[in-house]
């Protein structure tokens, strides 16, 4: 598969962002939306009878100064434990093969910001090296909001993609659980953003006045950005809407950003649009 039709690079100020899409699947995640079926409905005309859709899973890397931000770490590799389930999902090359195409290898990202601790968004951090379960990332720090390591109920399970994936981080002693917000290098925060999980984290990148946001799962799809008290069971519904207003007065109307599941290539702007937003792809 050719490069371009999985990653895709931009420039905001002296960062350079490009969006690593490490494939996509079938998803009930609208149809899990605590709102009746014929009102969330109206705003998803891609649904199909199931009421599932097509998202994305976005990997993003940040190069700033000598800083390589790599934001989430997509799948892990496949086997009896890997989240990733064929034929509902189709993998891309995937983020090494994204990063390679960068001219990047695993040895070269200094930082990892894991939004939230949920599979989908981490289960890439660690592989099998010599027979030992190791970070594939092992020269970079890797921030996570504390109340995603230390609270998840999955902390407690030691076979837990959790306690498998990032225990290995944890072991190697790369792992920097962190409370509030954080400034990762210059120009990129993480910004504590709760609601989707305790410690949710959006990354922001600021330089030269232009403003980029990768927001994990503060939004899965533009029905959400239209409807901020909407979420799916299983969420903090209060945090949800108190985050995404945060990241909204935050970023403004000429922002740029992405959320994990935005189908590639995942670029948008959220626009003001009567009462709330609205949001635009702009591929
Ligand atoms: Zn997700």
């Amino acid at each position: 598969m050719e490069p371009s039709r999985y990653v895709t690079t931009r420039t905001f100020g002296d960062a350079r962002v490009s969006l690593i899409s490490d494939g996509s699947g079938r998803s009930t995640i609208v149809r899990d939306l605590l709102v009746p079926e014929a009102v969330w409905r109206r705003d998803v005309p891609e649904a199909d009878d199931l009421g599932e859709i097509t998202v994305g899973y976005h990997c993003a890397l940040i190069e700033i100064g000598r800083a390589r931000v790599l934001v989430d770490l997509g799948f892990d590799d496949p086997g009896p434990l890997s989240m990733w389930k064929p034929p509902r999902h189709q993998r891309s090359p995937g983020l090494l093969a994204g990063l390679h195409a960068l001219g990047f290898g695993p040895g070269d990202i200094s930082h990892v910001v894991v939004t939230h601790g949920h599979g989908d968004h981490f289960a890439g951090a660690s592989e099998i090296r010599d027979g030992v379960r190791q970070p594939r990332f092992p020269n970079a720090r890797h921030t996570i909001g504390r109340a995603d390591w230390d609270s998840l109920p999955s902390r407690h399970d030691p076979h837990s993609l959790l306690s498998v994936h990032l225990g290995a981080v944890a072991r190697a002693g790369l792992l920097d659980p962190i409370d509030g917000d954080r400034t990762i290098v210059p120009g990129v925060d993480a910004l504590a953003t709760p609601g989707e999980s305790p410690g949710h984290l959006c990354v922001r990148v600021v330089s030269g006045g232009a403003r980029f946001y990768f927001v994990g799962d503060l939004f899965h799809h533009p029905c959400e950005v239209r409807n901020l008290s909407w979420v799916s069971r299983g969420r903090d519904a209060e945090s949800m809407e108190r985050s995404r207003r945060r990241m909204l007065t935050d970023a403004g109307p000429d922002a740029t950003w992405a959320f994990t599941h935005r189908p590639f290539p995942a670029w948008g702007q959220i626009v003001p649009a009567g009462e709330g937003y609205r949001w635009i792809d702009r591929p």
